[in-house]
């Protein structure tokens, strides 16, 4: 059946909702994370009988406008939505396409990569400083770390700046380096990432980095507000201490005209927009010229667990994706069994769509 015969009937919402395999706590500004929650998803059917979901993207308004449209008038399979109005449905009308046309999602994209990518942990707060009456300390961060590696996580992201907000500036970088250092003394072949939430100062990392400089770090990522000026000095500082570390920007609030500056003056290594509020057609656009330029991407796809399986998809299908963001945790009302997560590697289904079926 030709996707123009495709006509949009009706645009619905459901709830489907995220269970954490623990009470996430804070990181450098933000109080705690819960154990999960509902999201709103929303659910395209066609004349057709054929339907498809995601969770959708910013700024969503009027969905009844799109009920009487052909399929083919919002998305393109090649490139991705093209009315821009559809934009906040970009996972749904991906999927919906997909599934019409009969193929997997990272397909559709070009299948450029490969179905199986490396899948860290990125839930490694700051257990540590929690319940506040009683701390802690070392032990929540080994036990989260065992946790993880349990449900088949083998390398791992550590929130940093714990003195930007929680502890005093000596205290907390103290602690962050204490972090560092446990994990990979625990497990010495991961990957170690770091994240500080734009919390540390080209000075404090500077000392973060002299204390972990035979901790191999994998990456550094948003250690401060992107400033060429002080990316420059990242840059710099890694280069002095030998350090192969790589740098890791763009999630929090992407002005895309820094992130080209960046990756033109080498400053960049990876790109972590949003998988859903950036979206798979604008990654699709990117990709190719953040690749000329050498840089990797990793969508970033914290808070949601079914965000990792979309960066996945995104993974096999554009390639460039040096690892991607786990979430862990499980998702009622969406039966996420096709993909496996095995040895600190994720492998996706080859089911039309993002092969994620709806049980609500
Ligand atoms: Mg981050």
């Amino acid at each position: 059946m030709s996707l123009s015969s495709h006509i949009i009937t009706s645009v619905t919402a459901e709830t489907i909702t995220s269970h954490y395999p623990r009470a996430v706590g804070r990181n450098s500004f933000r109080p705690e994370h819960g154990s999960g929650g509902g999201h709103t998803v929303v659910v395209l059917r066609t004349n057709r009988g054929a339907s498809g979901w995601g969770l959708p993207g910013r700024g969503l308004s009027q969905p009844a406008q799109f009920i009487g449209r052909s399929v083919t008038d919002l998305i393109d399979p090649d490139s991705g939505v093209i009315d821009p109005a559809a934009l906040p449905l970009d996972l749904a009308l991906h999927d919906l396409t997909a599934k019409i046309l009969d193929l997997p999602v990272f397909a559709m994209l070009g299948g450029r990569g490969e179905r199986t990518t490396k899948c860290y942990s990125g839930a490694i707060y700051f257990d540590d400083l929690d319940p506040e009456n009683s701390p802690r300390g070392l032990d929540a961060i080994q036990r989260n770390l065992a946790s993880d590696y349990d449900l088949g996580y083998r390398d791992f992201k550590l929130k940093l700046g714990r003195g930007y907000r929680w502890m005093s500036h000596r205290d907390g970088l103290r602690r962050d380096i204490e972090v560092t250092q446990l994990a990979r003394e625990l497990y010495p072949d991961a990957d170690i990432l770091v994240d500080a939430n734009d919390g540390f100062t080209v000075r404090t990392l500077a000392e973060y980095l002299e204390a972990t400089s035979g901790c191999s770090l994998f990456w550094i990522e948003e250690p401060f507000q992107e400033r060429p000026e002080d990316f420059r000095a990242l840059r710099d500082l890694l280069d002095a201490c030998g350090s192969a570390a790589l740098i890791a920007d763009g999630e929090y609030d992407p002005r895309l005209d820094m992130v080209w500056r960046l990756a033109a003056d080498n400053l960049l290594d990876v790109a972590l927009m949003d998988v859903v509020d950036f979206g798979v057609t604008a990654w699709r656009h990117v990709m190719p010229r953040l690749a000329d330029l050498n840089v990797r991407a990793s969508p970033h796809a914290w808070w949601i667990p079914i965000k990792t399986l979309y960066a996945a998809q995104l993974a096999a299908g554009l390639g460039n994706v040096i690892t991607v963001e786990g979430v862990p945790g499980t998702t009622s009302g969406a039966d996420t069994s096709g993909y496996q997560l095995s040895e600190g590697r994720l492998t996706i289904p080859e089911t039309p769509g993002f092969g994620i079926p709806l049980t609500v």
